[in-house]
């Protein structure tokens, strides 16, 4: 008798740290029937697509991607494709009617029903599971945290922000925070599990607050930080108007919460924030940049910029330059605006020439690498513990992150360290966007 040959599943993750936990759950919850994860689509016997749907070639990417793996079918007939993430909470039906190999479509909200989604095709159903059910199926048992070296924790799903440009309310859902004493248990289960770091996620993570009761995010940040074995806590993405003081006094107070803070500014002009509904000014942004600097001064800070939004103009674009000159952020992620379905921006006047848009955006970049640059180089001789991540490109080279979230790549001679392992570098040069360093022997 030959031996049965275990089935596999192929993931193929786009979007945020929220779609990379959605892979790991979805990941988690086959493992526990013995399908197992494979990098191979060629091998597979379920892929799954997570999507993102927060610019448009997100989207168009993930509809060629099906385009391919569906000609997988013409020889295996039993091989399932099932679209997931946001996209798929956008297309729900459409997508179904306009791939007929699609075999079914699971929503961000019902990533925990996917096993039942695949029993019900088996049974010879297209499902589509969209929407955003009020009872949430989050087993913290089924989730695939294999060669992980962070423990992500969703605190908080949806956005209840008006942002003009954003899908993210349409396709995550209105926000819902998960109870307390849930997220304090799945933290401490993945500390004794040995993850060092734990990362808390959320669209704006820094709004969570405990369903029907008085906490809000600055208790949660004492309560985990406050856990024992906790070496490194992040969180992301906090919106800039939802931090309090009490929230900064904790970013002071915890030497183990990072000095790393991802902050989306979009623009550095008022009239853009404005027309982006963003809820905040440019001066209440940077004064935040000064509370928590004061609080933590080693703070590297990271942000998301929106370049070309309706109206923008030169003097606008100059102010979001003058901004990055100002906080001297650690690194940015910039895009060039898309108009996305169901949101108000593409009814704005003012659009932006796209080619006006894609010099900005390289001017935005040049100005970004010369910043880097100097932040780097000003750090060469610094000693850093260093959490390890992977592999470096190099051979006999691995790979990690400082708590300030920086990468760097390090040389070892004898014994690899474990991925999620600790050790001690010291810069010795740096580049724009990693350093490089030799490891400290104690
Ligand atoms: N919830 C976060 C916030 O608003 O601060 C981030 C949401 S989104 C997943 C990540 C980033 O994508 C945003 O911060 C924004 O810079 C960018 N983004 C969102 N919608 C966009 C659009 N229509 N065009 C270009 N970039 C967009």
């Amino acid at each position: 008798m030959s031996p049965v040959r275990p089935r596999r599943v192929y993931i193929e993750t786009w979007g945020c740290q929220m779609n990379e936990l959605d892979s790991q759950r979805m990941a988690g919850q086959l493992m526990q029937q013995g399908i197992l994860p494979t990098r191979e689509p060629e091998e597979a016997d379920i892929i799954l697509l997570n999507s993102c749907s927060v610019r448009e070639k997100a989207e168009q990417k993930v509809y060629s991607r099906i385009g391919e793996y569906r000609l997988f079918k013409r020889t295996r007939n039993d091989l399932l494709i099932g679209l997931c993430g946001c996209v798929a909470q956008q297309e729900g039906q459409r997508a179904l009617d306009r791939v007929s190999d699609l075999d079914f479509v699971v929503g961000p909200a019902r990533v925990g029903e996917l096993n039942d989604v695949i029993a019900r095709r088996q049974a010879g159903e297209r499902v589509v599971a969209t929407g955003f059910p009020e009872e949430r199926t989050y087993d913290i048992d089924a989730v695939s945290r294999h060669g992980e070296y962070k423990g992500m924790v969703t605190i908080i799903e949806g956005c209840n922000k008006n942002c003009t440009f954003c899908i993210v309310p349409q396709t995550r859902g209105p926000e819902r925070s998960r109870p307390f004493a849930e997220i304090l248990k799945e933290v401490r289960h993945l500390l004794d599990y040995g993850f060092m770091e734990i990362e808390l996620l959320g669209q704006t993570v820094n709004h969570w607050r405990e369903p029907g009761g008085d906490l809000d995010f600055a208790d949660l940040l004492d309560a985990v930080a406050s856990l024992p074995g906790l070496q490194r806590l992040r969180f992301m993405t906090s919106y800039p108007r939802d931090f309090t003081p009490r929230m900064v006094e904790q970013v002071g107070r915890h030497s183990n919460i990072c000095p790393y803070l991802h902050l989306p500014v979009q623009s550095g002009s008022d009239r853009i924030l404005r027309r982006m509904g963003r809820g905040y000014a440019r001066s209440l942004y940077l004064d935040l940049i000064g509370q928590l600097r004061r609080a933590r001064p080693a703070l590297a800070l990271s942000t998301d910029i929106i370049v070309g939004f309706p109206g923008e103009t030169e003097e606008d674009f100059q102010q979001t330059l003058e901004l990055m000159e100002e906080v001297r952020f650690a690194s940015v992620y910039a895009f060039k605006y898309s108009p996305r379905p169901g949101t108000a921006a593409p009814r704005l006047d003012g659009e932006v020439d796209p080619e006006v848009a894609s010099e900005r955006l390289q001017r935005l970049f040049q100005t970004q690498e010369r910043i880097q640059r100097e932040i780097n180089q000003g750090l060469v001789g610094e000693e850093y513990d260093v959490l390890v991540t992977g592999w470096g490109k190099q051979p006999g080279t691995q790979m990690g992150r400082t708590s300030c979230h920086r990468i760097v790549h390090f040389a070892v001679d004898s014994q690899p360290f474990p991925l999620g392992g600790m050790t001690r570098v010291k810069v010795e040069s740096a580049l724009p966007h990693s350093l490089l360093g030799r490891l400290v022997v104690p």
